[in-house]
């Protein structure tokens, strides 16, 4: 890019840089406030009136490689892939994965995690996890966020049947279903952060 070192004798004396900035400003806010009033009543509402999403009704695609919220994957009959390992744990640089391993009834699975917790107050969402693991048995690619102000800390530790449920979810209606579940959640919430009549099991669950 050639830099100029010098303002020309137009630029020098303003008066035509401002009626260009103020044409410009002016332009705007004619044609945004116009395009409001024909959203109101339902013309070109394709055509955005203003250049922020309104989130989180809008929003604009995630790249593919988003590390969004973990989900622990099934095998084609439903089960947990996870062998308990430890690797992802051992990986993690925040120690925010605690697994407890077990015996399977099944001889042939050598044994399974009987507890799987991330504890995604500490979880920094490096991906390393999931580089780790020799399975494919943990993933991030739900596209959902971190869960911001769940009413009570404890509710930031994610179990094996949220971390599996995820991927039930995914798998049977797909991410855009998983999404709004999410939002559903976060908005309850919002509007009943500590309501003793929301029970925990009745909050929207993910
Ligand atoms: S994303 Fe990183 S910090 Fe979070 S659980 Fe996985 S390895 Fe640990
Ligand atoms: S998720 Fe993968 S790396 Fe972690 S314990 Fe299970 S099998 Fe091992």
């Amino acid at each position: 890019m050639k830099r100029r070192e010098e303002m020309s004798f137009l630029e020098r004396i303003y008066i035509v840089e401002i009626c260009r900035g103020l044409t410009v400003t002016c332009w705007k806010l004619i044609r945004n406030f116009s395009l409001h009033m024909l959203h109101l009543i339902g013309l070109k509402r394709e055509q955005p009136a203003m250049a922020s999403i309104l989130y989180p009704n809008e929003r604009r695609p995630y790249a593919a490689r988003y590390r969004g919220r973990h989900r622990l994957t099934l095998d084609e009959h439903g089960n947990i892939k996870c062998t308990s390992c430890f690797l992802c744990a051992t990986a993690c640089p925040a120690r925010c994965i605690y697994i407890e391993a077990a015996e399977h009834d099944d001889p042939e699975i050598e044994k399974f995690p009987d507890r799987y917790e991330i504890d995604t107050l500490l979880c920094i969402y490096c991906g390393y996890c999931v580089e780790a693991c020799p399975v494919d048995a943990i993933r991030m690619d739900t596209g959902i966020h971190p869960e911001v102000y769940p009413p009570d800390p404890r509710l930031f530790i994610e179990d094996k049947e949220t971390l599996m449920r995820r991927s039930r979810v995914l798998e049977d209606l797909g991410k855009d279903a998983l999404f709004d579940l999410h939002m559903a959640r976060m908005q309850q919430i919002e509007k009943h952060p500590d309501d003793p009549d929301v029970p925990d099991e009745d909050r929207v669950p993910l």
